[in-house]
């Protein structure tokens, strides 16, 4: 259905297009009431799915049908659903809702803002841990207070959750920062308007950017270094928010029966954030970053039968055999240790004996700071060549100290060739 609406208004050129966000931005001609009519219709046709597919699988399973006829009964196309589901790894913390079941209730339960919480996932066979935290939402799901507001789907799936990104009103997700490499199921849930609300990591760190009025973040920053407070903090942090933001939006509902606010989250969300996070950025970054790269190299690598090949396979053999007989002949250094002052001027030459390799070696001074116990990378700066005797060459660098504070340096000598791509293609390093 969004696919044949993006089709209808950004053009039959778009789908060559996915990553240009110009194309995107048409999505605010689009009525706010077809936004709704097309949201509704994903609504239901998740909620029709939970009814068919599981009131057969939880009557097999947990017995007693009553209950069973009264929490499908209980799915509400006009709550504000939000759906929580991935893998049970235990570091996505989809315990994380549960930790004030008192408030939690309040949420659900207030009569006229009805909101509901669909779950879903599974947990490695071999993760105990992650079982217990799906036991545990099946067992709340069970309480009187919650039954029918919190519901647990099992067996995901991608036809689940298929049905889950494109049907919520709002997509949930509370990872420990920063262990979410990305969190690909929000990205799904961006294309079929429904917003994300997430802790700020993995891909909604990227995308949050683009936009504010499209979404809800936590903060990425961690105020506890102890794990349980601030999973306290996150989750009274997502209480609040949704009663005091998300719900209020969502509710602000007009006499055609829906939110123009929250019709404008949605589109900024598809025209802002979207184009970002399709395949086809992804791959465009990796042709230009990557492929076409590699492609030069290669076609570089292989003509005249391998030439530049073989001419790198012997330098790296000479550096190689000579490389432990490289030594130091001299280091004269101006830099004073005792009273070094911020703006002084400083030269330190290095003599190496190079074993026959001339200026197939360089030399780097490496400076770093010492923060809080941690040691801290500033910077490095090059020698240049500036005599040659026999096997002997000298090495200059004349620079200044640019900053104040306590630095700690060293210099190392590495094998240098323009034909190598990056140093790690050939990692030799010795530091003097
Ligand atoms: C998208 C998807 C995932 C991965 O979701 P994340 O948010 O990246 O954890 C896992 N399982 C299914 C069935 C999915 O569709």
């Amino acid at each position: 259905e969004w696919k044949a609406l993006y089709e209808e208004t950004f053009g039959k050129d778009f789908f060559q297009h996915q990553s240009d966000t110009k194309f995107w931005e048409k999505i605010y001609t689009v009525s706010d009431e077809d936004i709704w009519n097309l949201r509704m219709t994903m609504k239901n046709k998740f909620i029709n799915f939970v009814r068919r597919d599981f009131r057969e699988k939880w009557l097999k399973n947990q017995g007693d049908p009553s209950r069973i006829m009264s929490i499908v009964d209980k799915i509400n196309p006009n709550a504000l659903i939000i759906g929580f589901a991935r893998r049970f790894a235990t570091y996505k913390r989809a315990h994380l809702l549960f930790s004030d079941l008192d408030r939690l209730s309040a949420i659900v339960n207030n009569p006229q803002f009805p909101v509901q919480f669909i779950f879903s996932g599974k947990a490695h066979p071999a993760d105990g841990a992650g079982q217990g935290l799906i036991k545990r939402i099946m067992e709340i799901s069970r309480m009187p207070q919650f039954l029918g507001k919190i519901i647990f789907l099992e067996n995901y799936d991608m036809i689940v959750a298929k049905r889950l990104v494109s049907g919520v009103d709002i997509w949930l997700n509370t990872p420990t920062r920063p262990l979410e490499a990305s969190g690909t199921s929000g990205e799904k849930a961006e294309m079929n308007g429904v917003l994300n609300f997430s802790v700020l990591d993995g891909w909604w760190y990227e995308g949050y950017k683009f936009c504010k009025q499209a979404g809800w973040a936590l903060t990425e920053k961690r105020t506890f270094t102890d794990q349980s407070q601030q999973d306290k903090l996150d989750a009274a942090t997502i209480y609040s928010m949704l009663e005091n933001e998300i719900v209020p939006l969502y509710f602000a509902k007009n006499s055609k029966g829906y939110s123009p606010e929250w019709i404008q989250y949605i589109k900024n969300s598809i025209a802002k954030i979207a184009p970002h996070f399709t395949m086809k950025r992804m791959i465009d970054d990796y042709i230009e970053r990557f492929y076409d790269k590699e492609a030069k190299r290669s076609k570089k690598l292989v003509a005249h039968d391998y030439a530049v090949a073989k001419e790198i396979v012997e330098w790296k053999e000479k550096v190689a055999a000579a490389w432990d007989g490289v030594s130091v002949v001299s280091i004269n250094e101006t830099i004073d240790h005792n009273s070094p002052k911020t703006g002084e001027a400083y030269s330190t030459e290095i003599k190496l004996d190079t074993n026959g390799l001339g200026t197939s070696l360089a030399i780097e001074q490496v400076v770093y700071k010492v923060e809080d116990g941690i040691e801290k990378m500033v910077g490095t700066e090059p020698f240049k060549v500036v005599g040659h005797d026999g096997n002997i060459v000298t090495y200059e660098l004349k620079n200044k100290l640019r900053e104040a504070g306590v630095f700690r340096y060293a210099f190392r000598i590495y094998p240098t060739n323009a034909l190598l791509p990056h140093r790690q293609d050939f990692a030799y390093v010795r530091w003097i």
